[in-house]
């Protein structure tokens, strides 16, 4: 099923996200723990994709596993900036074979010896390159594409980074997922700028729970994201007491989901981490919610 679809049903929904395995070793504990959050039966399960593809037979792998043997609909990501267009454009035919329905379609991020080189022979300089790849292939494909609410780092302005957002949508972009945030004004802000440019399609809010305190660190130093005074006082008191932490950090992201469904957000994607257990609670908190009619 495409998403589209499920967005069009206007229902409160949860999807969860998960990454695959960095090794062999990896394998069966991260294929555990995402049927785990598979048995919640969330609207979609999004798997992602190691920049530079070195993880994609398992992103294939498990977005596979979670349609037909856990029977959730699945998001594969696909990453394009260090590859050729042999490489994703025979991986956008895999995708096809295995009858994955809906791409997350990403640029990746650049490595520090990108920065600053020249651009000029890559294959693929940006995600509007892959959407229009994954069009070409006439696979039918449900197309999703990044968007952030606080900017990507990379653009000078929020004008600059909203044009080139709407010419992903141009491009065939059916629906964009945030970056994380912790402060939903951001995203109502964000929301009004791009309905304003034009951008019409179906946006999920991506919210990570965050459940311990060296999480808050990564994510401030991966997603650039603002933490609001609320957010780092509950850390200063908690942070050392990793139940406390986590049972804080479900509520944090509990309330901010609250929040942005009483808003006119009607999907919310979770930064799920592998983490069955929390997937749970946030979900169980919001039961007399998700699946009713917005
Ligand atoms: P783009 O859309 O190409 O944008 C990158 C920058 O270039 C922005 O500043 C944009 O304004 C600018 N830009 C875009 N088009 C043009 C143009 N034509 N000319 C000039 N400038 C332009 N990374 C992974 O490696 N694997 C994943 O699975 C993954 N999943 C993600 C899921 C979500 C929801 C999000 C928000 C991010 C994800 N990322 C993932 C991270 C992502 O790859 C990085 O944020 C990356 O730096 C940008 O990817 P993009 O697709 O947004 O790029």
């Amino acid at each position: 099923m495409k998403l589209t679809e499920i967005f069009a049903k206007n229902q409160y929904s949860l999807s969860f996200e998960v990454f695959p395995p960095k090794t062999d070793a990896l394998y069966d504990s991260v294929q555990t723990a995402t049927e785990q959050i598979a048995r919640l039966r969330p609207a979609f399960m999004s798997v992602t994709y190691g920049a530079g593809g070195g993880t994609s037979q398992y992103t294939l792998d498990i977005a596979k596993k979670i349609r037909e043997e856990w029977g959730v609909e699945s998001l594969a990501h696909l990453t394009c900036v260090s590859s050729t267009k042999e490489s994703v454009r025979a991986r956008i035919e895999d995708f096809k074979r295995v009858g994955i329905e809906n791409i997350m379609a990403l640029r990746g991020d650049l490595t520090a010896d990108m920065v600053g080189s020249d651009h000029s022979k890559w294959a693929y300089r940006h995600a509007v390159e892959l959407i229009a790849d994954i069009k070409a292939s006439h696979g039918d494909f449900c197309i999703g594409g990044a968007c952030y609410p606080e900017v990507h780092p990379e653009s000078v302005t929020q004008r600059e980074d909203i044009l080139h957002l709407k010419e992903k949508v141009d491009a065939g972009c059916d629906f964009l997922t945030t970056q994380m945030f912790f402060d939903n004004n951001l995203l109502y802000n964000f929301l009004y700028k791009i309905r304003e440019a034009g951008i019409t399609v179906p946006v999920l809010a991506g919210i990570m729970p965050i459940t311990n305190a060296k999480q808050v660190e990564r994510a401030i130093r991966l997603s650039g994201s603002f933490m609001p005074q609320r957010f780092k006082s509950l850390v200063d008191k908690f942070g050392n007491d990793p139940a406390a932490m986590k049972q804080a950090g479900i509520a944090y992201a509990t309330d901010q989901i609250i929040d942005l469904f009483a808003n006119g957000v009607t999907n919310v994607h979770v930064y799920s981490m592998n983490k069955p257990d929390v997937a749970a609670a946030i979900q169980a908190n919001l039961s007399d919610i998700v699946g009713k009619n917005a």
